[in-house]
């Protein structure tokens, strides 16, 4: 019989324990006690002088975009406090700190921009899961089923817009990356 070989898998390697590492099994106590991530730990002063070092404001009534990390698309902050860390979507993040993300809420993006943390009804709300589906029907876009191709798109655009502002708010780069074809400094109707 032949030998199947996986060079990612050689249980020989794996047995082996490597230098320092504590193989005492974690308890839910001591993940408790330790606490290095919190989905609710909130905004410090520092995260949020950080979040607006990164945000770059369209004039008039435009987008204010996001220039820090993307992931999936859309804009990432990450903060720490007292060895304790949370990431969140940025523009969740700015309704936090704007005071209207209640428990079990979600942002909804109004002007299609999905690096915008403009807390605005033109631009940013905050919505329920239900509500955000009838406006994305509404709008056209199913917001059902999200094919990896649609996902590896907004995260290319997403970088794109990112790369085009972060040196500062530019109308023309703005437009070439977004295609946002709307007039920049009018948030579409819908
Ligand atoms: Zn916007």
């Amino acid at each position: 019989m032949p030998t199947i070989t996986d060079p990612h898998h050689d249980p020989g390697v794996a047995d082996i324990p490597l230098p320092g590492m504590d193989f005492e099994p974690l308890s839910h106590t001591s993940v408790r006690r330790s606490r290095p991530y919190d989905p609710t730990l909130p905004p410090t002063r520092a995260a949020i002088a950080a979040f607006w070092s990164r945000v770059v404001k369209a004039p008039a009534g435009g987008c204010w975009i996001w220039t820090g990390a993307v992931s999936d698309g859309y804009g990432r902050i990450s903060w720490r406090s007292a060895g304790v860390s949370r990431t969140e979507y940025a523009h969740r993040f700015a309704l936090v700190i704007a005071g209207e993300l209640d428990h079990g809420a979600i942002g909804e993006h109004r002007c299609n921009e999905p690096l915008c943390v403009r807390v605005d009804p033109g631009h940013l709300i905050a919505s329920t899961q239900s509500a955000n589906l009838l406006y994305a029907v509404a709008c056209g876009r199913t917001g059902i089923i999200r094919s990896l191709a649609e996902r590896h798109d907004r995260q290319a655009r997403s970088l794109a817009v990112r790369d085009a502002v972060s040196d500062g708010w530019d109308p023309v780069a703005y437009a070439r990356a977004s295609g946002n074809a709307a007039p920049l400094d009018t948030p579409p109707l819908f």
